[in-house]
């Protein structure tokens, strides 16, 4: 269990992505973490150790981490994992057989994967509703429910969950609010602020930014939650290697400033292509269009990089797609690099076809995950793109 230094919270968001958590090398004085390549640390003396016993339980360049992401959710504990669905795997073995989990219908189609095909297996239950209403939220609790995940806005459809009432549903029926706060980043978004209990995210995604780990990290400021959530995180040993700690670190410094470029393309390029489309064909949180415009300006304090666009049917997509040049099309998100995908055939393919009709995830609907380049230069390519439909 990694515990914020307590004057980290003292400092504001990009002075806390930059130090958080780190304090100079003990043995030189260097200011960037070291690389803790180790799988065990040599006792001073027998029954004296310095506070690390084995690296599954305990590595300081993990730690400096996990301190630095709790530090910019304004969360008192950390704990960071090899991947995002490694650290829902390590959230969810808090719940026992018969516990009830009521989720968010748009969640990540590896999250309904993972809650669908194997936690049920054990035992667990789930009831998915449509949160954009929280009515619905209350109307789902059992007498077993135990916990209300939550993701918002959500991919692919940027939808929207009021956190604070949601949270307080939860409260009321005596269950957790976990949240996944893989798109926000706690730059824009701070779930524990309106009542969250547990925030995770794919690093993989903006924490890193760079497209070159794939990592997980949950926080807390739950006194009772954090000892359970270590507990679990060294018997069940779903955690990142240092290297990848020490990239996701690298990145998190930078998480301010990206966030803020990527808030500044993703408005340029959503009321460009609002314009260009038509309102109804973009959904975009910063768009006045947004049905939930209003709930995203109250609750986040940016709106990011995530746009998607309904271009009518799979032959349209095809050709916008082998269009593009400086749009890659591959999966994932929040690198600096702009990304494009399909969620239909790529990241939402586990996802049956019947329910992601239900949902709204059409043939021609496309997701882009707008990069930190000259703005001018993704409009370009998106002009260009468009003008062969
Ligand atoms: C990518 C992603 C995940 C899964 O994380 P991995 O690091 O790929 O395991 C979970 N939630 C959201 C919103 C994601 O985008």
């Amino acid at each position: 269990m990694t515990r914020i230094f307590e004057t980290d919270l003292r400092d504001g968001p990009s002075t806390r992505a930059i130090h958080a958590g780190q304090r100079p090398g003990a043995v030189s004085g260097a200011i960037m973490t070291p690389l803790y390549l180790t799988s065990t640390y040599v006792h001073e003396e027998f029954g004296v150790h310095r506070g690390y016993e084995y690296a599954r339980g305990k590595n300081p360049t993990r730690e400096a981490l996990e301190r630095n992401v709790a530090a910019l959710e304004g969360a008192t504990h950390g704990f960071a994992f090899g991947s995002g669905m490694g650290c829902l795997t390590s959230i969810m073995m808090l719940f026992r057989s018969g516990d009830h989990i009521i989720v968010g219908e748009n969640v990540y189609g590896g999250t309904y994967r993972l809650f669908d095909k194997l936690l049920q297996q054990f035992g667990l239950t789930f009831t998915y509703v449509d949160t954009r209403d929280p009515q619905r939220i209350a109307d789902a609790v059992t007498p077993q429910t135990r916990a209300l995940m939550l993701e918002t806005p959500t991919n692919p459809l940027m939808r929207l969950t009021d956190l604070a009432a949601a949270a307080n549903i939860a409260k009321r029926a005596g269950a957790l609010t976990i949240v996944d706060n893989t798109f926000a980043t706690p730059i824009f978004q701070r779930p524990l602020e309106l009542g969250a209990d547990i925030v995770w995210h794919s690093s993989t995604k903006y924490l890193n930014g760079h497209s070159d780990m794939i990592g997980g990290i949950a926080v807390t400021s739950d006194e009772e939650l954090a000892p359970r959530l270590q507990f679990i995180l060294n018997a069940a040993g779903a955690v990142p290697g240092p290297f990848d700690s020490w990239l996701c670190l690298r990145g998190t410094k930078t998480l301010a400033i990206r966030m803020k470029a990527h808030d500044s393309n993703g408005r340029q390029i959503g009321h460009w292509l609002a314009e260009r489309l038509g309102h109804e064909q973009v959904l975009y949180t910063g768009l006045e269009s947004h049905p939930q415009h209003a709930l995203a300006a109250r609750q986040m304090s940016g709106f990011g990089g995530m746009i998607s666009i309904e271009l009518g049917t799979r032959e349209r997509v095809k050709t916008f797609l082998d269009r593009v040049r400086l749009f890659s099309l591959a999966e994932s998100l929040g690198g600096v690099e702009s990304l494009i995908s399909h969620p239909a055939s790529m990241t939402h393919a586990s996802v049956e076809p019947e329910r992601r009709a239900a949902l709204g995830i059409t043939e021609g609907l496309v997701r882009l995950s707008v990069g930190v380049e000259d703005a001018d230069d993704l409009l370009g390519d998106l002009e260009h793109a468009l003008q062969g439909l």
